[in-house]
């Protein structure tokens, strides 16, 4: 069946009669009827099977949201966390070690930045970016390298990277590859299925698709699967059954939403790729786009994510300005919920390896929420007489 069904189908209570999605299960204890059975059912759990035994090891309703991710992202096994911050913290903790080497691409999520600097480098974790491309990345490797993380498209301007090719190299020496996938929410691509062997989402901004629930997701197969799983036990790390039914419940409608921000920032991205002012839209859906080849070949589909980078002689106060005469888009950090949000980004802080940007201009990074397009474009055009002002 074509996964779009199967999230409308998956992880739905067995017996009838039912309700269509399970219920928040919320506990702390569960309760057993003799001790054998409480007994039996640890020695499963120690043995590696997913079982209902007390409220931080998970429950049904938490179990529901693993299989629906799982899926999206055609894995074995999925480990939830509290944020997307969390997940990437998982798999660091799980596969390193102090001793360790970690590559890591230069285009990723800026707070990883924070991790590098305020916990591995200090825990003597020994860390080195990459540019994204497999011949820098042969450069970097070494002998104790245990792990290369990367996220494509990366944050902010969506530079694309050859996932399969990353793979084999990394596959070649027998190193993990990590890959952020919170852009594609698994529906517009599964890194597991390239090669990577974890795959990890920010669920935080479309899986849950409201900006409603913080929560993370960490995927991958077979032993590492359950390594990671008890790292994360071991952690103390779980998710509430509120935030899982939430998350399951966006899963439902995710594919159609994904449909109209990919639409809206679609046409943004073409009303505003002519505006004055502008010097490109960054948007991998683009043909003008460097990645756009790749986009095309490893992609189904784009999201409603689209960056806007001015001319080096814009002043940033001009876009400041901007930004805060627009009614319909919000000014706030993440992205993936129903709603339209502006955020100006400074590429030359989010970046080690690409000095090109402390000499371009100022950039805004949009998404194109669920609004009517028109609406949108509309607020756009008028916030845009204020660059002139
Ligand atoms: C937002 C985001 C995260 C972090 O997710 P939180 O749930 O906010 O902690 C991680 N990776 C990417 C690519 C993100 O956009």
């Amino acid at each position: 069946m074509k996964l779009t069904t199967d999230l409308i189908h998956l992880a739905r209570p067995g017996q009838r009669p039912a309700p269509v999605n399970p219920p928040v299960v919320r506990t702390s204890t569960v309760t057993f009827s003799t001790l054998d059975e409480m007994r039996d059912t640890k020695q499963r759990r120690a043995n590696g099977e997913r079982l209902f035994s007390y409220g931080r090891r998970g429950t049904p309703t938490t179990h529901a949201l693993e299989d629906a991710i799982s899926r999206l992202e055609n894995g074995e096994h999925t480990q939830l966390l509290p944020s997307g911050l969390a997940a990437i913290n998982l798999v660091f903790m799980t596969l390193l070690q102090p001793g360790a080497h970690v590559v890591i691409a230069d285009s990723v999520y800026q707070p990883v930045r924070r991790i590098v600097e305020g916990w591995l480098r200090p825990w003597g974790i020994a860390v080195d970016y990459f540019d994204g491309t497999p011949e820098h990345l042969s450069t970097r490797l070494r002998a104790e390298t245990r792990l290369i993380y990367t996220e494509v498209p990366g944050s902010l301007v969506y530079e694309m990277q050859d996932l399969p090719a990353l793979a084999a190299m990394a596959a070649e020496r027998d190193i993990p590859l990590a890959v952020d996938n919170t852009w594609s929410s698994g529906l517009l691509m599964r890194p597991l299925e390239h090669g990577a062997t974890i795959s990890l989402m920010a669920c935080t901004k479309y899986v849950v698709g409201h900006s409603d629930v913080m929560l993370g997701s960490v995927t991958a197969n077979g032993e590492l699967g359950r390594r990671l799983a008890e790292m994360a036990a071991t952690q103390g790390q779980c998710i509430g059954g509120d935030d899982a039914y939430l998350a399951l419940r966006g899963v439902r409608t995710l594919a159609c939403r994904m449909a109209t921000h990919a639409d809206n920032a679609r046409q943004l991205g073409d009303w505003l790729s002519s505006q004055p002012h502008v010097a490109r839209v960054h948007q991998p859906s683009r043909a003008e786009h460097p990645g756009h080849g790749l986009w095309q070949r490893d992609f189904d589909g784009t999201n409603g994510l689209l960056t806007v980078e001015f001319t080096a002689e814009t002043p940033p106060s001009r876009v400041d300005a901007l930004v805060d005469s627009l009614t319909l888009f919000g000014i706030g950090s993440s992205w993936g919920g129903f709603e339209s949000l502006a955020l100006p980004c400074d590429l030359a802080a989010a970046r080690s390896l690409d000095d090109s940007w402390s000499r371009r201009g100022p950039c805004l990074r949009l998404h194109a929420g669920l609004e009517a397009v028109d609406d949108l474009r509309t607020d756009l055009a008028r916030a845009w007489t204020r660059l002139d002002e």
